[in-house]
C-alpha cells in the first residue's frame, strides 16, 4: 500500500480541475486533497471543497487569499500540484510550488511557454519534478522512460487538426466562435479549442516540449492525426520509434502525472485497435495553421518570444469571441506583436517575463484598436 500524498489543485473549477476530482472519486488512489483553488467560482469551490474534509479552499481574485495562497504553496505542506489555472495567471503557483522543491503536475502550459528556462531551471536547483499534464508531453515522458535522453534523434507532437480542419480555407474568415468551440475528439476549456483550430495550441507546445525535454526546435515535429489516438512519439538515434496510445481522455494525463512514478489501477479503458484500424498522420498545412510557424520561430528564439507570443494569443482568442476579431484574424495579429519585439528585451527574471506579457497585451490591445478604427 502506498504512503498517502497530499496534493494541492489549482483551477478547481475548471475542465481538468474537474476531471481530476471526478477520476480520483472513482480510483483507489493513495492522495489526499489538502487543497483547492478558484479564481472566482466561490460557490462551486465550496460545493468542490465538502466531500473532502478539512481542504483548504483559497479564491485567488480576492488579493488576500490569493496571497495565502502563494505563502501555502511556497511552504510545502503537500507533496503534489497540479496546476490547472488557465492561461498566464498560472505562472506565479509554478513557480512557488518548483521553489518548495515539490512535484509539479502542470496543465497550465503557459508556465513553460512563459518562463520554461526558468522553471526547468529553478526545478533542477530545488529536485522537483515537473510532470506534464497534456496529453502530448505526458505521451512523450512516458516515451522517454528509462532512456538516455543523448539518444532522441526527434519528438514528434500530433495534433488533431481542430475544429476547422475540414473547412475550406475561403470559408475561415466567416466561422463563428460557436463553430471553432466544436472540437470532434477533445472536450476541453473555450481557449484552448480555438487555439486548436487555428493550431496555437500546437504552436504553444512546442515550445513547452523544447523546454520540458531540453530538445532544439530543430528536433520537432508536428504531425496532424485526426484520430487523436497517439498522442505523441519518439524518434531515437537507431531509428526505433515509440508511440504513446490512448483514447482521448485528459483522465489518462492527469492520473499519470499525479502518481508518477507509480502507474494505479483506474476504471478506464485502453482503446480498441480493431476500431481505429486505420490512423492516419500527415504534415500540417501551412495555409490552413499559419499559427504553428509562429510558435517554431518564438521557440527558436527564446527569451520572451514565448510569453510574448502566449499573451497575444490569449487577448486575439478573447477578442474573437467576444465577435471583435475574424477567425483568421487571431494569428495576424499574434504575428504582429511577436515581430514588435525589441531586440534585447530582458528575459532573465520572473519579472522581465512578466514585464514581457504586459508590453505584449498592450500592443496587442492597440493592434486590435487599430484594426476596429
Ligand atoms: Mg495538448
Amino acid at each position: 500500500m502506498s504512503a498517502t500524498r497530499r496534493l494541492v489543485i489549482l483551477g478547481a473549477t475548471g475542465t481538468v480541475g474537474i476531471q481530476t476530482l471526478r477520476i480520483l472519486e472513482q480510483t483507489d488512489s493513495p492522495l489526499q486533497i489538502v487543497a483547492l483553488s478558484a479564481h472566482d467560482r466561490g460557490e462551486e469551490l465550496i460545493s468542490l471543497s465538502q466531500p473532502l474534509k478539512g481542504a483548504h479552499t483559497f479564491l485567488t481574485s480576492d488579493p488576500e487569499q490569493n496571497a495565502r495562497l502563494l505563502a501555502f504553496l511556497r511552504s510545502g505542506d503537500y507533496e503534489v500540484c497540479l496546476n490547472a489555472v488557465v492561461g498566464a495567471a498560472g505562472l506565479p503557483y509554478s513557480e512557488a510550488v518548483l521553489t518548495a522543491g515539490r512535484d509539479l503536475a502542470l496543465a497550465n502550459k503557459e508556465s513553460l511557454v512563459l518562463a520554461g528556462e526558468l522553471l526547468t531551471r529553478l526545478a533542477r536547483a530545488t529536485g522537483a519534478e515537473i510532470l506534464p499534464v497534456d496529453s502530448e508531453h505526458a505521451a512523450i515522458h512516458q516515451c522517454l522512460l528509462g532512456a538516455d535522453p543523448t539518444a532522441v534523434r526527434r519528438l514528434y507532437l500530433t495534433a488533431s487538426g481542430g475544429a476547422l480542419r475540414d473547412l475550406p480555407l475561403n470559408q475561415l474568415a466567416e466561422v463563428m466562435p460557436e463553430r471553432a468551440l466544436d472540437h470532434p475528439n477533445w472536450d476541453m476549456g473555450p481557449r484552448i479549442t480555438v487555439d486548436s483550430a487555428t493550431m496555437m495550441n500546437k504552436a504553444l507546445e512546442v515550445i513547452e516540449a523544447c523546454h520540458l525535454f531540453h530538445m532544439p526546435a530543430e528536433q520537432v515535429s508536428v504531425l496532424v492525426h485526426r484520430q487523436s489516438v497517439i498522442h505523441s512519439m519518439v524518434e531515437f538515434v537507431d531509428g526505433s520509434m515509440l508511440a504513446q496510445m490512448g483514447p482521448p481522455d485528459m483522465a489518462f494525463p492527469i492520473l499519470y502525472a499525479l502518481h508518477y512514478p507509480e502507474r494505479r489501477p483506474a476504471p478506464l479503458q485502453g482503446f480498441d485497435p480493431q476500431l481505429f484500424a486505420s490512423l492516419t498522420l500527415t504534415e500540417p498545412d501551412p495555409q490552413r495553421y499559419p499559427a504553428l510557424a509562429l510558435g517554431f520561430d518564438a521557440a527558436r528564439r527564446g527569451g520572451v518570444a514565448g510569453a510574448v507570443l502566449n499573451a497575444a494569443d490569449e487577448v486575439a482568442v478573447a477578442a474573437f469571441l467576444e465577435g471583435d476579431l475574424r477567425f483568421p484574424e487571431i494569428t495576424d495579429l499574434c504575428a504582429s506583436v511577436l515581430r514588435s519585439i525589441p531586440e534585447n528585451m530582458p528575459a532573465d527574471t520572473m519579472d522581465d517575463i512578466l514585464a514581457a506579457d504586459f508590453w505584449a497585451r498592450e500592443q496587442a490591445h492597440e493592434a486590435l484598436s487599430a484594426l476596429q478604427a
